[in-house]
């Protein structure tokens, strides 16, 4: 199946709304009437028909946003079709990223544009208002790049879970106030249903997933400091074994350093072997120094598997992978992994002797000809470039990256010049957020 992409999957939800918006205007026999009202921007207005300009274009934005952020709630139930049809975890999350900013954008034009009722007072009217403002500072504290650096994680979850709350909010105001929406019979359907959608879906994983996934037991069997601020850490089962993919991700909790706080970590250990491994950098406030914060024979929770970054997404033998530093992670299970495929493997640091499990590659590629391992020290060899990377077919070739989002970024552009499609370059955002 095709991925779902932010250059189709946005044009999608934007047309749905000009087809149902016509149909219905095209149809309607109502008298909706402006008796007295004005707008923020246009000034008062008496008497105006249904079909006044900021009548129509106020409430088509409203309704974006009503069925804009009924997605991203979906999006945000991590249900597994929803995860098969972006393609991914990652790239949902991406686009329910850009899909709240977009919303917010079309917030302020319905606020600034819609008409407002100067005769009767309705509840609805400030009840919208407070919405308007709170999803503003809510979005805001989601997206923007300071709060990011400044909120950690765990608080910032939080305070992005009242998104819900707002959203409840404004659809109340939908409700309640006097709209030309109420009277058209598809549009009506499209934005009420899909808002009542994402209020279930809001609620469903805000108060019940977690009764719903029950998450798997393990024990802490083995932990090791690889240096580096690198930790490896062993899970042996409980009772059932997760079911996974080489190259898939879970949410781990370590109840002894917090009951709540899940954190996806791509399990670096091979599907054929019981126990879990992963291997974490310490990055923040919960993976630093993870190897002194935890205890072997200690609980570990895990939910998964997610992802979509495992050999299954492509037809193409030969295959380039490139990690950049813990971006190893998904390599080690998938090296064990490679069949028929003619896989080169570089996996840049910054000195060789970071590469804490070139032993361990050495080895698997020893027994698989088909493996050829590449340590690239960029204090010595510099950044790694496409010209690198031993291609002898662009377009016969299927490109895995995994890294930092500057080597991301340098090699997606020059693959894209060398007329790679986007289709055989698979890659894994290591962040949500
Ligand atoms: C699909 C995926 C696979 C990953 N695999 C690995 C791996 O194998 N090894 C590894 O070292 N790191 C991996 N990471 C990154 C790892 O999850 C973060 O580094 C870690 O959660 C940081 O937490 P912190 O509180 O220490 O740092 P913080 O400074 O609080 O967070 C740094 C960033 O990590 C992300 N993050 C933090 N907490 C969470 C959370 N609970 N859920 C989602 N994202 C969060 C956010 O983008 C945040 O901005 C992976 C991330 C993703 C999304």
């Amino acid at each position: 199946m095709k991925n779902l992409k932010q250059e189709i999957y946005f044009p999608i939800i934007i047309g749905i709304h000009f087809i149902f918006w016509a149909i219905d205007l095209y149809f309607y026999k109502g008298s909706f009437m402006e008796v007295h009202s004005d707008t923020m921007f246009f000034g008062e207005m008496k008497e105006t028909s249904w079909n006044n300009n900021h009548r129509i274009l106020g409430e088509v934005f409203s309704s974006w946003v009503v069925t804009v952020f009924a997605f991203n709630f979906l999006m945000a139930t991590r249900a597994k079709w929803v995860e098969r049809i972006f393609g991914g975890l990652d790239k949902m999350y991406l686009i329910h990223r850009r899909s709240g900013v977009i919303a917010v954008v079309l917030l302020l034009a319905h606020f600034f544009i819609v008409p407002r009722d100067l005769v009767a007072f309705n509840p609805g009217k400030p009840l919208g208002f407070y919405a308007f403002a709170l999803i503003l500072v809510g979005v805001i504290l989601s997206a923007a790049p300071i709060f990011k650096r400044k909120i950690p994680y765990h608080k910032w979850i939080n305070i992005h879970k009242l998104m819900g709350v707002f959203y409840v909010m404004a659809v109340m105001h939908g409700l309640m106030v006097n709209s030309l929406i109420k009277e058209l019979p598809i549009t009506r359907i499209y934005v009420f249903g899909m808002s009542f959608l994402g209020i279930g879906a809001w609620a469903y994983r805000a108060f019940f997933y977690n009764l719903v996934n029950k998450k798997l037991t393990y024990t802490i069997s083995s932990i090791k400091d690889l240096g580096n601020q690198i930790t490896e850490i062993i899970l042996a089962p409980e009772n059932t074994s997760l079911q996974f993919s080489a190259g898939q991700f879970a949410f781990f909790t370590f109840p002894s350093i917090s009951k709540k706080e899940q954190h996806p970590f791509t399990i670096s250990s091979h599907p054929n072997k019981k126990n879990l491994r992963i291997t974490v950098k310490g990055l923040g406030d919960y993976t630093d120094n993870l190897a002194q914060k935890l205890e072997v024979g200690q609980t570990a929770k895990v939910e998964g598997a997610f992802g979509h970054f495992t050999l299954d997404h492509t037809q193409k033998e030969r295959q380039i992978w490139v990690a950049g530093g813990i971006g190893i992670t998904p390599f080690l299970s998938l090296a064990k992994q490679i069949k028929d495929q003619k896989v080169d493997l570089f996996w840049c640091v910054n000195k060789a002797e970071e590469a804490v499990y070139s032993a361990e590659l050495e080895k698997v590629s020893r027994n698989n000809p088909n493996l050829n391992v590449h340590i690239w020290a960029s204090s010595t060899q510099g950044y790694i470039k496409v010209d690198n990377l031993n291609v002898d077919d662009f377009s016969k070739t299927a490109f895995f990256i995994c890294g930092p989002a500057a080597l991301k970024q340098s090699l997606f552009k020059s693959l894209k010049s060398k007329g790679v499609s986007m289709a055989d370059i698979h890659d894994e955002e290591f962040a949500f957020r």
